[in-house]
């Protein structure tokens, strides 16, 4: 077997070094991760290890296709590369003269995390003055309640998990999502015999590993967090000697939570004052006391207020000075990137307007509140990203893909149900056959993937397809004429990184700054170097006047009510990254089915047993699953591990039907595990359906 270095591409914080054994055939065997790599460690996830079922599956798309039967019929016939860009070109050309080029949305995330082949849509975008994308659908929430109190999107380095004497993992499933995170909590239990806590609103694999496990109601966490505070305030553990160095208004914080008690907290949450007390204490009296923030804070209206108290805890104890103490979310502010030639900065008009991607429902529907007074979308240019099921409200984003006056094309790797609905589908490139450069958002590597195999077919990467649209279009920049190798060393060359060929040599280059950076010990990333209690919400986002001014419970969330009395929390499903691996067998067997958890009470009250259909909805949609009872969660929680593509379900309807395309305060983000729904069994009887 010749094993080579590669590095996981996936919407996953781990990034991990790979080696994957290449063979003679231009085929993949066994993908395994770098046992030298100190984040990766050897660890990877399943679906990973498996990335041969992926690489070969014999439905890759391999040949670009037009369109021949009705919008998402799937008729489609094949086409050359040339005639599939002339169309893709004159379309183009020909709503921008119509409808001014705005009216052309290019439209991408994070199906693959390279810079390059993810990124580049925006060189695009920006010479020709489409319309920009405002990129809420993941982190925007949780980023603006991390820069409102630390100002600078840097914690302590994740290996120091392993340093720690008390690890809380926070709205976050790793076991699932970022296996990694479990590799160094197991280091610390063993080696310290450290305490590993889980807060989430339902028993995910990551709470039933760990030794404590709190399951607040969905949105209630800033009220917890407030509780722990109060209680380190009253039992002498604040840190008052760090907070008048380090805090803006240590005393005006202390008064406000004087009557945020581990009781007020309870009512909130649903958890116990026993429960909330026994976590203060163990949290407050730990020095090493490690938060790993998760992307589910992320996924609320209120998210940004949540994260922003949960990061206010290590300020009051001063967690933050020691090793192994402190909170992390994510390392991206030590990259300091220039992308100018990646995302043609140089050529941005400030006066193009910008799109908020979550609102995708409300954009195509023809929303006058996202439009402005700019033209409807009438283009629509997708790479790395599957709306159609991934989407908030996807009822109405299906509703704008069937616009006749809409042309689409869909640069992917399998027919997406996204592909289905487009005019023109173009046939993509995996990782292991392009080049790219990445970062990791859960630790401080930047990697190198170089293209390993020959891709199936007539595939092209993002890259190639960018270049020879550009060249038809007449949009001109450096970056369209450099390979991606090219851009790669001028990218770091102008970032101060050390040259591709000495990171490909190394396999890795570590951005890790110093401790005292990212403990922030040299002050927090505003002027004056203090953390905020108080923030000022008004520089982060326009939905700043609902935001509390001092850490707090915000009301601001889907209310259960006696119409829809249960609130639902779509989280991630282990086998799934998004809706990546769901055209694999082995994730589709493991997974089983669309699947709602249920408290037994719950389920006893809808009279629904393991396994019944249930039927679940609001003003949105409607979607039919089966149930499962689940322990760990609270009374009128819901969970459904996703993201199951729609064609799964009954009736077509996937679980995004149900959730809003709403903005999470106060700048946006897209509020999946926000949503009240009605419950109600369903009859066995599938041939009514
Ligand atoms: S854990 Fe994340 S980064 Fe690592 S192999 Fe799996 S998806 Fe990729």
């Amino acid at each position: 077997m010749t094993f080579q270095s590669t590095v996981c591409p996936h919407d996953c914080p781990s990034t991990c070094a790979l080696e994957v054994d290449i063979q003679d055939n231009n085929r993949i065997g066994s993908v395994r991760g770098a046992a030298d790599n100190t984040y990766t460690a050897g660890v990877i996830c399943a679906k990973v290890a498996r990335y041969a079922e992926r690489q070969h599956h014999p439905d890759r798309l391999t040949t670009p296709l037009l369109r021949t039967g009705p919008k998402g019929s799937g008729q489609f016939r094949p086409i050359p590369w040339d005639e599939a860009l002339d169309r893709t070109a004159d379309a183009f050309t020909r709503i921008a003269a119509q409808h001014g080029p705005s009216a052309i949305w290019p439209y991408f995330y994070a199906g693959t995390m390279g810079l390059v082949q993810r990124d580049g849509i925006n060189r695009l975008r920006h010479v020709m003055r489409y319309s920009g994308q405002k990129q809420t659908i993941c982190t925007t929430a949780a980023e603006s309640g991390w820069l409102a109190g630390a100002g600078r999107i840097i914690g302590p380095d994740p290996r120091e998990i392993a340093d720690a004497d008390l690890i809380v993992m926070w709205g976050g499933n790793p076991v699932a999502t970022q296996v990694n995170v479990m590799h160094h909590v197991t280091r610390a239990r063993k080696q310290r015999g450290a305490k590993f806590i889980v807060i989430d609103p339902y028993r995910t694999g990551t709470a039933a590993a760990a030794d404590h496990h709190l399951a607040p109601r969905p949105g209630t966490d800033g009220a917890l967090a407030c509780a722990v505070m109060h209680a380190a305030f009253r039992d002498g553990h604040a840190d008052r000697a760090y907070m008048a160095q380090y805090a803006d208004c240590p005393d005006a914080l202390e008064a406000h939570l004087a009557t945020r008690t581990p009781a007020w907290a309870a009512a909130i949450t649903g958890l116990t004052v026993a429960e909330i007390e026994a976590f203060a204490h163990a949290y407050n009296t730990t020095a090493r006391s490690f938060i790993r923030v998760g992307y589910g804070f992320s996924r609320h209206r209120n998210g940004s207020a949540m994260l922003h108290a949960v990061t206010c805890l290590p300020t009051v104890t001063g967690a933050w000075q020691h090793q192994g103490g402190g909170a992390h979310w994510n390392s991206r502010g030590i990259y300091k990137w220039d992308k100018t030639l990646i995302e043609g900065l140089d050529a941005i008009d400030p006066a193009v307007r910008v799109l908020d991607m979550s609102r995708i429902a409300s954009v195509l529907t023809g929303s006058r509140q996202d439009l402005g007074d700019g033209p409807a979308v009438h283009a629509l240019f997708i790479q790395n990203t599957n709306p159609m099921v991934v989407a908030p409200d996807s009822n109405r984003v299906r509703r704008g893909f069937l616009r006749p006056d809409l042309f689409t094309v869909v640069h992917e790797q399998f027919m997406t149900e996204t592909a289905a609905m487009a005019d023109i589908v173009l046939p993509a490139t995996t990782f292991l056959e392009h080049d790219d450069v990445y970062q990791a958002g859960g630790h401080t590597h930047v990697q190198i993937g170089r293209k390993l195999v020959e891709p199936p077919g007539e595939c092209r990467s993002n890259h190639e397809v960018l270049q020879a649209l550009a060249t038809r279009l007449g949009a001109d920049h450096p970056g369209f004429r450099m390979t991606a190798m090219e851009i790669i060393d001028a990218t770091l060359a102008a970032s101060g990184y050390p040259s591709a060929a000495d990171i490909i040599a190394g396999r890795w280059y570590d951005r890790a700054e110093s401790f005292r950076a990212h403990h922030h010990l040299d002050g927090f990333g505003h002027p004056d170097g203090r953390f905020r209690f108080a923030p000022d919400w008004a520089a982060i986002g326009a939905g700043h006047a609902a935001m509390p001014r001092l850490p707090d419970h915000m009301e601001a969330y889907d209310h259960a009510n006696g119409a829809m009395p249960y609130r639902l929390v779509t989280a991630p499903a282990r086998q799934y990254l998004n809706s990546t691996f769901t055209e694999t067998p082995t994730a589709r067997k493991r997974e089983g089915r669309p699947t709602a958890l249920l408290h037994a009470n719950d389920a006893a009250r809808l009279g629904v047993g393991q396994g019944d259909r249930l039927r679940l909805g609001n003003a949105r949609g409607e979607v039919i699953l089966h149930a499962a009872i689940a322990a760990g969660q609270q009374e009128g929680t819901i969970v459904v591990e996703s993201i199951w593509p729609n064609a799964a379900f009954e009736g077509g309807i996937g679980i995004n039907a149900l959730t809003s395309d709403d903005a999470a305060y106060p700048n946006g983000g897209a509020v999946f595990h926000d949503t009240a729904v009605w419950a109600r069994a369903e009859a066995m009887a599938l041939a009514a359906e």
